[in-house]
């Protein structure tokens, strides 16, 4: 027996064993000093769960044991594939007879070594006062809260706690978590995520933050920008295109693909943002995707930019990645997937973590549109200009050109491409639009335009609906007809042998990863119609677009917490969440629960006021006397209000809503006397955000009108933006599937939704919103809030105690208007403690 096994390590397992009639039983176990202690039965008969059971905890030594009862100890296949899945993890994989007296060890567990610490001197030596960083740059000022922030944070890493950092504006947070993760990586030889929600905070990271540490550390390091691989362009499938444009690609397109081919030759990245125009459809055809990768086996392989860039970021400390990408990887990950879309890493930051919660239910979601299936069928067969494109068209003109090929395969492949193929493809096509134009009748007779309708269980009883799924059904057994079909023309195509097999590679590789992907469509759309699971929402959208109504089908998990439990804080011993808004009334408690960060966990919680002064620099006005929100009237009333303060701060106003409708409204009302008064009205939607902010800051008699995503990310120092009006609390809608599934599941818990969920979400977004104002020490202005409930209601302090501490005014609107104008119109402003 091997020497991990103790004789009650062995009379254990063989007691189990027993029990389950001598089947098979999997077993994890925890290996102390050589020795199995902790043993658990995981499963029995069933090696498919264990690689999910079993997490692989930090610090600890983990083992999976089963049994095989024949006393045959070869490993099969399904235990090479759980063994090599867990030892990603760490965990080892053993295999016993069933009286547990021989062991095959198959992967040993891997014995972790002692994590090396961050030196708390070292970072305040990168950022305390004359530090490394200061010593670069001449005008950088060492701020306590940045200090105190990097050494809490560097001492979570040392304890192997997780930390939740809420970070006031001006502090400098991406200073003060880069500094202690970048010595943990160092000093462990590990690999760091840092993970953003937008592209700015990405750029400031790169091209600011990064550099500046490169330049003043006393050690050097490596961080890279990592894409999602559509990103990329595909050096094989471009030449392909290039090649076989006509089989491909309409008319109309080769002026894009001829600027693609001189953009190739000086591109920096391959990357679409690097293209500089909008290639359209035809990215799709050219873009690397990991079921058409030849990899090795490519000919472009040493210059391919995707895997080059992947070269790099296995080569870097730091990879600075967004929230969708990390949730994609371990979406991938979660399915026990071989690799992700990241390199392996071993700590991660999430900046901008007040929106991880709808990121991840973004990503670990579905959504399925008439265009994601016809597109994908496109690039197999379609009629353009009354001209056949497509995959299939290419494959049979390459076979009908072929010379030295079995003539009679190649005539019966060319057969089935015409006979089976092609017709196979229009019909589905049909079905798809057929069924999709369906959808389309359904939903517009439910209701209003934009409709989204959450499918509950009592749609299974709707006739409609009825005949909706079984058009549905159709399409599904068309689908599955089609990749029948395509997996054994696909199979056929082995036979042409190695040198025909060469000619149709690029092809046959494409076929297999559509035929892969129209399966998972179908099996998303499946899981909208007729899914059975509990855990997650689903709904039909009807939107709008240019070519007419569309219908949606999304589907998304219904929380996100174990999914982050098991992903992230089970995962890694140190994760960083941090943001300038995470606490609501300064608790923790809310995202906490929402993330799943339960007290089983280890977590650092803290909180760092911002360095600039809100009671000097800002005051906060309340008007009471206008109607209530949900009021006839509140419209009409804010309309003028809103028009006397802009004019009174001589534009210079950032005016947030939180409804198209109400902005609309009052741009049309204001627009003429704003303009009048040379003030510039720019409304979301006008021209694309970065332009909108870009003029907004600009010029400083301007107004900006907007909503939803304008409530976070602005950031426009200066006098541009001296007047922030939020128009109403930002409630969420509460006809959202996914918000209205999360309610339900609340007080089917007996919780309140509107104290447990709807407020905490709006203050968060309410704390975003104010944050806009002030963004260096040197801003200055008035904060007006329209919707009295947050003066009289009693919720309405957790909306106030949550922002920095300033000066708050409130009564009717003309006398609030009076002290803000005062307010700005004060020629000295008063000076910095
Ligand atoms: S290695 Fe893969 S992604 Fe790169 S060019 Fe070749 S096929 Fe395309």
């Amino acid at each position: 027996m091997h020497k991990w096994f103790s004789p009650a390590a062995a009379r254990l397992m063989r007691q189990e064993i027993a029990a389950a009639n001598n089947n098979e039983v999997f077993f994890r176990a925890t290996l102390r000093e050589n020795v199995m202690t902790d043993i658990q039965v995981m499963s029995r008969g069933n090696q498919d769960s264990v690689p999910t059971v079993v997490q692989a905890k930090p610090g600890l030594c983990l083992m999976v044991i089963h049994n095989h009862p024949s006393g045959d100890l070869t490993p099969s296949g399904g235990d090479i594939t759980a063994a090599s899945r867990l030892a990603r993890e760490g965990i080892g994989f053993a295999i016993v007879d069933n009286s547990v007296s021989e062991a095959y060890i198959l992967v040993e567990p891997v014995q972790s070594k002692p994590q090396a610490s961050v030196s708390l001197k070292l970072v305040n030596a990168a950022l305390g006062p004359g530090g490394y960083v200061a010593g670069i740059m001449p005008a950088y000022e060492s701020r306590p809260q940045q200090l105190e922030m990097a050494v809490n944070l560097a001492q979570a890493l040392n304890e192997g706690a997780h930390a939740l950092a809420e970070a006031g504006t001006g502090i400098g947070k991406s200073l003060a978590y880069l500094v202690p993760v970048l010595i943990w990586a160092r000093e462990n030889n590990r690999r760091v995520v840092v993970s953003t929600n937008t592209i700015n905070l990405q750029e400031q990271l790169l091209y600011k933050d990064i550099p500046l540490l490169q330049r003043g550390l006393p050690f050097g390091f490596k961080a890279v920008l990592v894409k999602g691989r559509a990103n990329y362009l595909c050096k094989r499938k471009f030449r392909e295109l290039i090649q076989r444009g006509e089989d491909l690609i309409e008319d109309k397109d080769l002026s894009n693909l001829q600027a693609m081919m001189t953009w190739e030759k000086t591109t920096r990245d391959g990357t679409k943002s690097d293209l500089g125009f909008w290639p359209g459809d035809l990215w799709d055809l050219v873009c690397s995707e990991p079921d058409a990768c030849l990899r090795v086996n490519c000919q472009f392989f040493r210059e391919c930019f995707f895997h080059s860039a992947r070269r790099e970021a296995l080569d870097a400390q730091v990879l600075i990645a967004n929230h969708s990408l990390l949730f994609a990887d371990i979406a991938l990950r979660s399915k026990g997937a071989d690799t992700g879309v990241l390199p392996e890493y071993h700590c991660v930051v999430l900046d901008e973590a007040h929106n991880v919660e709808r990121a991840a239910t973004d990503w670990l979601g579905g959504r399925v549109t008439r265009l994601s299936f016809s597109r994908l069928l496109a690039r197999l067969y379609a009629v353009r200009a009354n001209k056949s494109k497509g995959l299939l068209v290419v494959l049979e003109n390459k076979l009908a050109a072929a010379a030295g090929l079995d003539a009679e395969l190649v005539r019966g492949l060319m057969e089935t491409i015409r006979q089976q193929l092609v017709p196979e493809c229009i019909h589905l096509g049909e079905e798809i639009n057929g069924f999709f134009a369906a959808a389309v009748n359904f939903l517009s007779q439910q209701g209003e335009k934009d409709l989204k309708l959450r499918l509950t269980g009592e749609y299974a009883h709707h006739p409609g609906w009825q005949q909706l799924v079984t058009k549905a059904e159709t399409l599904f057994l068309e689908t599955a007809r089609l990749g029948k079909l395509l997996e054994a023309f696909r199979t056929r195509l082995d036979f042409l042998g190695p040198q025909g097999f060469e000619v149709v590679l690029p092809q046959a590789i494409e076929i297999d990863g559509i035929r892969a992907r129209l399966g998972g469509l179908e099996a998303d759309l499946q899981e909208v119609l007729v899914g059975e699971d509990g855990s997650l929402v689903r709904w039909a959208e009807l939107g709008t677009t240019r070519q007419g109504p569309r219908a949606v089908f999304n589907y998304a998990p219904l929380a996100v917490s174990n999914i982050l439990k098991e992903n992230l804080w089970e995962k890694f011993p140190s994760v960083i969440f941090t943001s300038a808004t995470l606490t609501v009334k300064k608790s923790y408690d809310y995202i906490r629960e929402r993330l799943g960060l339960d007290r089983t966990f280890k977590v650092k919680e803290l909180q760092y006021e911002s360095p600039f002064n809100y009671q000097q620099r800002v005051l906060l006005g309340i008007a009471t006397d206008l109607p209530d929100p949900a009021e006839h009237g509140f419209q009409a009333k804010i309309i003028p209000a809103i028009g006397e303060s802009l004019l009174a701060s001589r534009g210079r106003g950032l005016v947030l809503f939180t409804s198209f409708y109400l902005l609309n409204a009052t741009a049309a009302a204001l627009g003429e006397d704003l303009t009048a008064q040379g003030i510039t009205l720019l409304c979301q939607g006008d021209m694309p955000r970065h332009r909108l902010l870009e003029k907004f800051q600009a010029d400083t008699n301007s107004v900006l009108m907007a909503t939803a995503s304008f409530w976070e990310g602005v950031d426009v120092p200066g006098e541009s933006l001296s007047n922030l009006i939020l128009t109403r609390l930002p409630f969420n809608v509460p006809d959202e599937p996914v918000f209205q599934a999360r309610m339900e599941e609340m007080r089917s818990q007996g919780k309140n939704p509107f104290y447990s969920f709807q407020i905490p979400q709006a203050v968060l977004r309410f704390k975003q919103g104010f944050g806009r104002l002030i963004r260096n020490k040197q801003d200055k202005g008035v904060v007006l809030v329209l919707d009295k409930r947050v003066a009289t209601r009693g919720y309405g302090r957790w909306f106030l105690e949550s922002l920095p501490p300033c000066p708050i005014r409130s009564g009717p609107a003309r006398e609030v208007l009076a002290w803000q104008r005062e307010f700005l119109q004060s020629t000295s402003p008063q000076r910095e403690d």
